[in-house]
């Protein structure tokens, strides 16, 4: 087998065969491989993963519902269902869900896309829209980030009667850079009906009261809006691939005629059922972000680097040689994300850990820089 050229790659689409493989944080058993290092002593801030783990109500959830996986999930998630109509005060019918959010995205681009559509979203922003936007054959329409944030007049000027969907995140990954909600909501009301808008609020559980989203409450005015919400960030199911869209019911039913069938598993519902009912865990892990936000923010100045300020779990820094940096960090054992592939190549994201965890990141930066000097 060659696999450095495949023979059969041509039998897939240009379009398919033009998508870059989207690249995720690096596991700590691979880092423990190449350098030969012990797991326990590599610290992974790489993935905005929830230092915390998960709620101990979900665990218990987990371990229960680990007895019957004999049996096929409910493909409906009914129990889940109810949960999250309660809680989010929606229908039971605007709720779609995922296997992650990451599901929803594709979900809403394989039921509204065709290869002549366009798409559109921001420079810097999340990496699986270009994804799911290319493995459609669709068109996608990069708009340059403000201050590397989603500049929204400019997305708006962007639309043309082909663009179709229109992704944002907010609070953005990887700039963590979070749009007004003023702003947003002008924004809706001036994008025309026949484009739906993908509104990704993965991090949401990490705004402030003040901060956090009302989209929800937007959806009875605008039928085109989608808000995706995922478990992997403040919830700590980031393994067990859960998440869910809310939109109008019509939207609903076409992501739902293209969703695989089973695509929830049965321990993730249950774990997302105990963990919506945990707002103790999700306070923690709320309270643990901001105190570690500041850590690391502090540690940087006064290591004399910028940073882009984050309204998430992780911050964007620049740094001088960030490919090689982030190289030397991995030999110590610290896991960051370069971003050279989101267009920042100056750039590294640090996700916000335990207090231990951001003191070793600091200690083995500075003295990275140090010797650099
Ligand atoms: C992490 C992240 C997600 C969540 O993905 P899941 O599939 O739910 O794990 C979605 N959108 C953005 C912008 C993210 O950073």
């Amino acid at each position: 087998m060659n696999s450095s050229q495949s023979a059969l790659s041509h039998l897939a689409p240009e379009y398919i065969r033009a998508i870059a493989p989207y690249q995720g944080g690096k596991p700590i058993s691979e880092l423990a491989r190449e350098m030969g290092l012990q797991e326990a002593d590599i610290v992974k801030l790489a993935s905005n993963e929830n230092p915390l783990g998960i709620s101990p109500k979900a665990e218990s959830a987990i371990q229960e519902a680990l007895l019957d996986i004999a049996r096929y999930p409910d493909g409906n998630a009914f129990a889940l269902r109810a949960v999250v109509a309660n809680k989010f005060k929606l229908a039971p019918e605007q709720i779609v869900f995922g296997n992650g959010s990451n599901d929803i995205l594709e979900l809403a681009a394989r039921a509204f896309l065709s290869s002549n559509a366009e798409v559109i979203y921001s420079q810097h922003a999340f990496a699986v829209y270009p994804l799911v936007t290319q493995a459609m054959g669709a068109h996608g329409v990069e708009v340059p980030a403000k201050d590397y944030a989603h500049d929204l007049p400019a997305m708006l000027a962007a639309i043309t009667p082909k663009t179709r969907l229109i992704f944002i995140a907010n609070p953005n990954n990887p700039t963590g850079t979070l749009l007004a909600k003023e702003a947003l909501l002008t924004f809706m009301q001036q994008v025309p009906k026949q484009v739906l808008v993908v509104l990704d609020e993965a991090y949401d559980e990490y705004l402030s009261a003040q901060d956090k989203s009302l989209a929800f409450s937007w959806l009875a005015d605008f039928d085109n809006l989608i808000v995706s919400r995922s478990f992997s960030k403040a919830y700590g199911l980031a393994g067990l691939r859960i998440g869910f869209g809310a939109c109008h019911p019509s939207v609903a039913d076409m992501m739902n005629r293209v969703r695989q069938p089973f695509n929830v598993n049965s321990v993730a519902q249950a774990a997302a059922i105990a963990s919506l009912q945990d707002d103790d865990f999700v306070a923690r892990s709320y309270a643990l972000n901001q105190a570690g936000m500041l850590q690391i923010t502090q540690g940087l100045s006064q290591l004399g680097l910028s940073y882009i300020p984050s309204y998430a779990n992780f911050v964007s820094f620049a740094v001088n040689e960030a490919a090689k940096v982030n190289q030397a960090l991995l030999q110590n054992g610290v896991i960051v994300r370069p971003i050279a592939n989101y267009g920042m190549p100056d750039y590294l994201r640090v996700s916000i850990g335990l207090f231990s965890e951001n003191a070793r990141f600091l200690s083995v930066l500075a003295q990275i820089l140090k010797s650099n000097q």
